[in-house]
């Protein structure tokens, strides 16, 4: 049977020549990078080159600007409650969206049980924030906005550069969570005017369990982490070498891949939810039409429950995910179609498909061939279907 995968946004292969470039960091180059002896030169190199790549995939000034960290989850911790505490001298509020992912809605909610205030700024059916909304959220405290470049689970891209003009125009910091966007949109931190940004490794065919933080210099910043001084002691602990040096050789492909595989995701994408829609009745796109990331078609379906679909996809072989239940442990609807404005029931019958470099022209055709059928079965059997639809569906 075919095999599809497409859930790239839980999570993405590494690609043979980063793993290629890798090897050697477990086996050869092997002295601490804080070792004052000659097996270190190399691994300190490694780490240098390492962030010089990601330098210029995002556009920093200075290669000294990235920092590691062990994922996206911790950039989040690290960026959102660092800056706010190292500033309450100043003012105690943040404002952020409510579609975030949950390492900066929790942060958040964590701050606000310990004197801070934040406002959640609601998005509208297509997942953008408004502006003029943002606007007059500021406060003479507010320090720190947190906004994500772009949603993995509806696809919405925020418009970055004029949150940036707003935030510093109230003389507060901006901190984006770029971990959906990376490597799928170009992103300049400097053009943008970013002062912190998260970055999975993952994200761009990188390994696992690595991330970092670009803050930009200048930026107040406390260390998360205490311990050895590592990383100019703002994030103690021995370097992940094999991690650091995957991650800047996937920046290196993203930056001479992003723009091509860009184009021929987004063709893919929208031959995808353009046949959904058309072929089947009765369902919807969720997002944005067209400030989409290239690589997201989350799609819903009335009358039929997602994790129904998402067991039936994989009876065929084609594995994607449930916007329903983005935390996978529970099955409440997503915060993030609550917010964009989706009832229950809608939320419910929602299903993400997220393409990649392997994904082929073959691989749609695969899903709209079985998709239809199995929707079709789904509702016929489903007590949620009006008995009059039952024929249409
Ligand atoms: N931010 C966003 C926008 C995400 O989609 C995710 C999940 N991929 C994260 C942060 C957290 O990533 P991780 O679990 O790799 O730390």
């Amino acid at each position: 049977m075919r095999q599809v995968y497409m859930d790239h946004t839980a999570g993405k292969p590494v690609d043979p020549n980063v793993i290629d470039a890798m090897k050697p960091y477990l086996d050869r180059f092997y002295g601490n990078p804080s070792s004052l002896h000659s097996f270190s030169d190399k691994t300190r190199k490694g780490i240098k080159t390492s962030q010089e790549k990601i330098a210029q995939l995002i556009g920093a000034e200075k290669s000294e600007e990235i920092l590691f960290t062990s994922g996206a989850t911790e950039s989040n911790n690290w960026a959102i409650r660092s800056l706010a505490t190292k500033n309450q001298d100043k003012g105690k509020h943040i404002i952020t969206t409510s579609i975030e992912h949950m390492s900066v809605l929790n942060v958040c909610k964590y701050l606000t049980r310990h004197g801070f205030r934040t406002t959640f700024l609601p998005v509208n059916r297509q997942g953008l924030i408004d502006l003029e909304t943002l606007k007059r959220e500021f406060l003479k405290e507010t320090t720190l906005a947190s906004v994500m470049y772009a949603n993995g689970e509806i696809g919405s891209i925020q418009p970055i550069r004029e949150v940036s003009q707003i935030v510093h125009d109230n003389g507060a910091y901006l901190h984006v969570d770029a971990t959906a966007a990376i490597g799928q949109l170009a992103i300049d931190v400097q053009d943008e005017d970013i002062d912190m940004l998260t970055i999975s490794s993952n994200s761009m065919y990188g390994p696992q369990g690595i991330g970092g933080l670009y803050v930009k210099s200048g930026t107040p910043l406390k260390p998360l982490i205490l311990g050895g001084g590592q990383q100019r002691g703002l994030r103690s602990g021995t370097e992940n070498l094999p991690g650091i040096v995957g991650m800047g050789t996937a920046a290196e492909l993203a930056k001479k891949e992003t723009s091509a595989e860009k184009n021929r995701l987004s063709r893919l994408r929208d031959a995808l939810i353009n046949q959904i829609l058309e072929n089947i009745p009765y369902s919807f796109l969720n997002g944005h039409p067209k400030k989409r990331l290239p690589d997201n078609a989350a799609v819903r379906f009335s009358f039929v429950e997602g994790e129904s679909i998402l067991l039936n996809l994989n009876m065929a072989g084609i594995a994607a995910s449930s916007g329903s239940a983005c935390t996978a442990k529970t099955l409440e609807p997503s915060h993030v179609l609550r917010a964009i404005g989706l009832k229950h029931e809608e939320a419910h019958g929602s299903v993400l498909f997220t393409l990649g470099k392997q994904n082929t022209d073959e691989d749609v055709k695969y899903v709209l061939e079985k998709l239809p059928n199995m929707i079709r079965r789904l509702r016929e059997m489903s007590p949620l279907t009006p008995k009059e639809l039952i024929e249409n569906v």
